[in-house]
Parts: structure tokens; C-alpha cells; sequence
């Protein structure tokens, strides 16, 4: 099969050097790459004036819904992309993570971008700053998409997850994507991207795929582009320092090699749950994708004390592993990668024995169900154990990616911490103790060093997600060593494919340009309340400012009889005495709140359907027996859901019969739309 690359709306391949891909389980031909032919420019333009302007102008809503849509026609053809994949020497439950994982990203970017993404096409970032004395000019940060192209370079080992998890947090940001899965798994990632493009979800231009070498694709970007590379730090520093990286200044965001540890505190001993759950984890990392995750616990961190139990340990259960062709269902592990990354990763066992002996496993010795040992790539796992780890140099910096895994003692927790952070940065740390003081030590000693940590203990061990996951709504990436960058971590991801603007001016004219009203900017007042008008008719500054209502002692007492709320400063005049926010007693903040509904609702029915929440309340002053408030109720901004209702946020402001602000807050409501 020759792969062709997915560009400007067709597939071609008129390169005319070809590369062999070979399977990894028996090295026969399974597919052939087209190096060269492709126009990169012209690539990168068709993007540009086509997949850029076809995304932004849909709302973030709208983007999310073809997430939605893309994750549930990729689910139902998965069994395809399983197929393939086995070639690529993964077991089923290995194509779970790639597939089903890349499926689960499309799916929670799909939820998130529309519950916590406003309808429309660019964000409000932050509250409103003032910037002068009388009000006249304040500032308020604005985020909207880059006008260029992600460009994702993608690793072998994460043919489908590694696409779509790059892909998710673009697409909802408004950016076109050009993805170059690597060579040696491309079939998997063509038949995805072939997946995509005939489903005819994504809009034109918003995803091409470059099949086979970038040329000179870097020699065109842009100060609006977009790169995300996974893979070895020697490719990331090259393309680090590509000219125009440099002199676009454009985005470079690494995730690459990475030393990832696992803790084993002093607590947790043998016979521990602790114990246990990190033998596990220790064991399903080196097995799990032979080895060839990122995140994959290259170093075991154990007490001295425990070493020898943890060997032990895991020789029995890496025992058991059974290796051979991934589709046979007795197999646990499959080959790596090709026979290449099996020489590749052999060269980086030797450098690590110059530190550490095996202990088990034997690369010469081991025995392959239902393939050949010798045309697969099969390795079989391999643990070392290195006695002196803190003069040690290599186990802390060769990254042997396939199944292997070096245990090393410490003395101490300050010797743990040092060990974990001997790996220059990473991408991930899991910390095994029952204690909450040693999970703090461990954390506040490693943390500065990783991305991630996960703290795996008997009280989450049935639902923690693993050491090796990353999960969409956390960040994914690490320090130094692991390439400095960040991906993922829900809608932090999304903002990597925005530039965040800050805007100046008059309360009136931000108003009008961010369509949301800022204090200070004219209101609009009408004969009408403005719950009266329906989602569409209502305007962006109307306001209602409602009668007064003097609080009284009574209303007071009453408030704190009927809900139960007796808290003193409420209920009990001595004990206010050189309190230091009260004069005396004071009215119940949620006294006022309801005082406030009361004030500014209009009750008969009408396009307001619910009121479904509050943002950002604060009690600024307090009120006390005697003294009045009245409420300003002012349209702040409107986000339409659905053909019958859209989201109106109302700037809610309670204030004294002076003026004094005593509250403030957004008010959310659903209001119909039409009349
Ligand atoms: P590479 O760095 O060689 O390749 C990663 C990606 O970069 C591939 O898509 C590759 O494409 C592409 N690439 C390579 N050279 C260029 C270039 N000059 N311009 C544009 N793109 C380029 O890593 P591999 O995937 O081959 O893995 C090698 C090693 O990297 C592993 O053995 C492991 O040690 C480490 N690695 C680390 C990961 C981590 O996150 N910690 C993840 C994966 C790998 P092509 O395949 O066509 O060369």
C-alpha cells in the first residue's frame, strides 16, 4: 500500500523516493512512504485561506459540536483502526489506550468547550482593570485564534491518540491543522486521517496530513503558527533551532524524552496496599506498548531497606508476562516498534548496565508465542538494578524506550526527592505512601521537576487512571528534559492556539467591542423591565434600578429564625464588640441576596425561564438595622445555546441609599428566545 498525503482536499503522493514501512511483529512490507513532490507553501496557504477562516468563523460551540460528532463516527469504526494497529506490534488493550484514549480526547474537549467556552469567537481573559481615577479608561484581556496553522509532529508510538489529542484543543480554537504522523507508523494515523476526511465533518481545510518528510514546510511558517512536536530531544533541539523558528518567533511547543519515576516511600513496605499498587504500576508500565509510552517509569525510587521485596516483586509478576504476536489473545506484550527501535533500544540497555546489572529478564534468552523472535521485534522486559544511583550518571539520562525500568534505593526522603529530580525534568512522578506528610514532603521536593504527579495510595487504587495516563483535563508535558512544553489540561490547551491581547479604553467602547457591558459604560434604560424581552430583543447595557427597601431589626431576626442561620454577628450585639469587619449586628449577606430578587425580579411570566446561578459575588459592605439598599440590574452579556433559549449574564450590583456598593455579582438566567 503506498500512502498518500491528505492535502488541499485530495490525496497524492507524487514523491518519487520510497521508503519501506515494515510490520513490527514480522518485518514483511506493509507499507511505502513517498518522500518529497509536495508543495509545503502550498500546504501551509491553502490552511491558511481556507481551513482558517472556514473554523473561526464558527462559535467555540459550534467547534465543539464536531468534535462531538467526529469522536462518535470514530467510535463506531474503531475495530478498523484496531486491525491495523497490530502490526504496529500493539496488543488490543494497547490499541485501547492509542484509540479509544484519542476518542476520549475528542470527547471531553467536545463537553468542556461547551460548558466552559462562551458561544462566540473570542474570550474575555480576567476581570476588568481600572486604569484611571475617574473611570474613563480601564482594560480588559482579550483572547482570540492565531490566523496561521498548527503544525503537529507526532511520534511513532501514538499513531491515533497522539493526532487527536493535538487535534482537540486546536480545532476548538479556531486553528487549521497540519499533522505529520512519524513514518514508521504512518499507516495507522492515514487511515484515521482518511476516517476524517470522509466523514465530511471538519470543515474545508481544517485538517491536512503530511505522509513522509515535512521539506522545507519550517522555511514557510509564520509569526501566527503553531508547532507541536513529540519525539526524541535531538529532532526537538533541530527544529528548535530551524531559522525561522527563531526569527518568527513562532510557538515551539516540545514534549520529548523524559526519565518518569515512581516513588516508593518508607511507609509503604511490604504488605502494604502501597507496596503492591507500586509493583503493579512499575510492572504495567514497562509492559504496557512494550514500554514505548512517554510517560513509561523508567526509574523505580525504593527505600533501601525495601530493594530487594521490590525485585522480587516484580520478577514474579514480569514472569508471567506472556510476549509474541499482539493479536493473539493469551499475548500480554507485543514487539516494539521495529527492528531498528529493538537495536536502538538495546544500545541504551548497554549504556545503563555500565550503572546497573539485570536482574531480570534476558534479551537473548526468552521465549514468543505465535510469531518469530527473530524478524519480530520482540524484547522481553528487562529490569535493572542500579547499586549506587546517586554517583550514577546514565540511569538518570539514557532513555531506553521499550520494556525496561532501573530500581535504585535511597536513604531518606531528601535522597528520594534528589534522585527523582536527577531526571533534569519529567514528565511524570507517581509518589506510593499512606502518609499524608511524606506525600507533601515528596511533592513539594519533586513537583518544581514535573508536569505531572500522581499520589497512588489504597484509598483511589480501583479508579486512579495510572501513572502513564494522561488525561485530557490535565496538563501533559514537563521541565527541561521533557522539552519545556505543555499540552492538554482541559482549556489551558486551547489557549496555546490563541494570542491573549490586552485591551484599553473607555468603559463605553470596550463594552461595545468585547459585547459585554463593563461598569461605567452607558446603560440603556427603558419603559420596560427587562425581564420583559426575549433573548433576542434584549440589549447589551439595559437597565432596571429598583425601589429601595430599608432593613430592618426584625427582618433580621426573622432571617435567622427561619433558615437557622444564627451566626452571631447576625444575632448577637455583644459579641460584635471590636469585631473587626462589623459595627454591630449586621444583615445576613444571603439576606440581602434574597432582598435583592425580591427588588429586581419582575414575577409574572415571561421570556425568563430560570435563573440557574451566580458568579463572582462579593460582600463589600455591611448592612446594618435601619439603613436601605436598592439594586441595579444591567444586561452584561448574552451566549445563545439552542434554537429555544441562550444564557443572558446580568451585572448585579446591591447598593446602599447613598450609592455605597454592598454587593456585587453575576446573575445567570436562561431566557427564551423569540417571542
Ligand atoms: P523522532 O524524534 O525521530 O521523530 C519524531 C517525529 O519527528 C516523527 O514524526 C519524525 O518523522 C519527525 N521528524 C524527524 N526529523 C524531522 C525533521 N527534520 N523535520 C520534521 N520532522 C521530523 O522520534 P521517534 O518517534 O523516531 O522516536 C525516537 C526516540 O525518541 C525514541 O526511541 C524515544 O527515545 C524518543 N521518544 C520520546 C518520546 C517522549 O515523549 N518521551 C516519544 C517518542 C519518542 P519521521 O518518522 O518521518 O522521521
Amino acid at each position: 500500500m503506498r500512502l498518500e498525503s491528505f492535502v488541499r482536499g485530495s490525496w497524492m503522493s507524487p514523491g518519487q523516493e520510497l521508503a519501506e514501512v515494515r510490520s513490527a511483529v514480522t518485518s514483511d512490507v506493509v507499507a511505502q512512504v513517498a518522500n518529497g513532490g509536495l508543495d509545503m507553501g502550498e500546504v501551509l496557504a491553502y490552511a491558511r485561506k481556507v481551513g482558517g477562516p472556514n473554523l473561526r468563523r464558527l462559535t467555540f460551540h459550534q467547534r465543539a459540536e464536531l468534535l462531538k460528532r467526529l469522536a462518535l463516527y470514530l467510535s463506531e469504526r474503531k475495530e478498523q483502526l484496531y486491525k491495523i494497529s497490530y502490526q504496529t506490534g500493539t496488543t488490543r488493550s494497547d490499541n485501547f489506550i492509542d484509540v479509544d484514549g484519542g476518542i476520549g480526547t475528542l470527547f471531553v474537549y467536545a463537553s468542556k468547550g461547551r460548558r466552559e467556552l462562551p458561544n462566540s469567537t473570542f474570550l474575555l481573559d480576567g476581570a476588568v482593570e481600572p486604569l484611571s481615577k475617574g473611570g474613563s479608561f480601564v482594560g480588559q484581556h482579550v483572547v482570540t485564534s492565531m490566523h496561521g496553522v498548527a503544525v503537529h509532529i507526532n511520534a511513532f508510538n501514538f499513531p491515533c491518540w497522539g493526532l487527536l489529542e493535538k487535534l482537540a484543543p486546536a480545532l476548538l480554537a479556531g486553528m487549521p491543522i497540519v499533522t505529520k504522523p512519524a513514518t514508521i507508523t504512518s499507516y495507522v494515523a492515514h487511515a484515521l486521517v482518511r476516517m476524517i476526511a470522509e466523514s465530511g465533518i471538519l470543515p474545508e481545510g481544517a485538517l491536512q496530513c503530511i505522509v513522509g518528510s515535512t521539506g522545507d514546510l519550517f522555511d514557510h511558517l509564520t509569526c501566527q503558527d503553531v508547532v507541536s512536536f513529540t519525539g526524541s530531544a535531538d529532532t526537538a533541539q533541530k527544529l528548535q533551532r530551524h531559522p525561522v523558528i527563531a526569527r518568527e518567533s513562532v510557538r515551539f511547543i516540545a514534549e520529548r524524552d523524559s526519565l518518569n519515576a515512581a516513588i516508593l516511600a518508607p511507609d509503604a513496605g511490604p504488605g502494604t496496599p502501597e507496596f503492591d499498587l507500586f509493583v503493579k504500576e512499575v510492572a504495567k508500565e514497562m509492559t504496557v506498548k512494550a514500554g514505548q509510552k512517554c510517560t513509561a517509569i523508567r526509574r523505580a525510587i525504593a527505600p533501601n531497606a525495601h530493594v530487594p521485596a521490590v525485585i522480587e516483586a516484580l520478577r514474579e509478576r514480569l514472569g508471567k508476562v506472556r510476549i509474541g504476536n499482539p493479536e493473539l489473545e493469551s499475548v500480554r506484550m507485543g514487539p516494539v516498534v521495529g527492528l531498528g527501535q529493538r537495536r536502538d533500544v538495546l544500545a541504551q540497555v548497554a549504556k545503563l548496565r555500565s550503572e546497573a546489572d539485570i536482574v531480570v529478564g534476558d534479551p537473548d534468552n526468552f521465549s514468543v508465542e505465535g510469531a518469530d523472535r527473530e524478524r519480530g521485534a520482540f524484547i522481553p522486559p528487562l529490569l535493572l538494578h542500579c547499586p549506587d544511583p546517586i554517583r550514577a550518571v546514565n540511569v538518570h539520562s539514557v532513555e531506553a524506550f521499550g520494556p525496561v525500568c532501573t530500581v535504585m534505593g535511597y536513604d531518606g526522603l531528601d535522597e528520594a526527592v534528589a534522585l527523582a529530580n536527577r531526571g533534569d525534568g519529567s514528565l511524570v512522578a507517581s509518589l506510593y505512601t499512606y502518609d499524608p506528610s511524606t506525600a507533601a514532603d515528596l511533592t513539594f521536593g519533586v513537583g518544581a521537576f514535573h508536569g505531572r504527579l500522581v499520589l497512588i495510595d489504597r484509598d483511589c487504587a480501583k479508579e486512579q487512571t495510572g501513572h502513564g495516563s494522561p488525561m485530557p483535563h490535565m496538563v501533559h508535558g514537563g521541565p527541561g528534559r521533557a522539552g519545556g512544553g505543555e499540552e492538554l489540561g482541559g482549556m489551558r490547551g486551547v489557549h496555546h492556539y490563541m494570542q491573549r491581547t490586552a485591551l484599553q479604553g473607555s468603559p463605553g467602547m470596550l463594552s461595545r467591542v468585547t459585547k459585554s457591558w463593563i461598569k461605567g459604560a452607558p446603560v440603556i434604560e427603558k419603559d420596560r423591565h427587562p425581564f420583559r424581552y426575549h433573548f433576542d430583543d434584549l440589549e447589551i447595557g439595559q437597565t432596571f434600578v429598583s425601589k429601595e427597601r430599608t432593613i430592618s431589626l426584625e427582618d433580621i431576626e426573622h432571617f435567622a429564625e427561619f433558615t437557622g442561620d444564627a451566626f452571631y454577628a447576625h444575632t448577637n450585639e455583644e459579641a460584635t464588640k471590636d469585631h473587626p469587619f462589623f459595627p454591630g449586628r449586621v444583615a445576613h449577606g444571603y439576606l440581602l441576596l434574597s432582598f435583592a430578587a425580591g427588588l429586581f425580579v419582575d414575577p409574572d411570566p415571561g421570556p425568563v425561564l430560570a435563573n440557574y446561578g451566580l458568579d463572582n459575588l462579593r460582600f463589600l459592605k455591611p448592612v446594618q438595622p435601619s439603613e436601605a439598599v436598592k439594586v441595579r440590574l444591567t444586561t452584561k452579556a448574552k451566549s445563545p445555546r439552542n434554537e429555544q433559549y441562550g444564557e443572558v449574564r446580568w451585572d448585579v450590583e446591591i447598593m446602599t441609599d447613598t450609592g455605597e456598593t454592598v454587593a456585587t455579582y453575576d446573575l445567570l438566567t436562561m431566557n427564551a428566545v423569540g417571542s
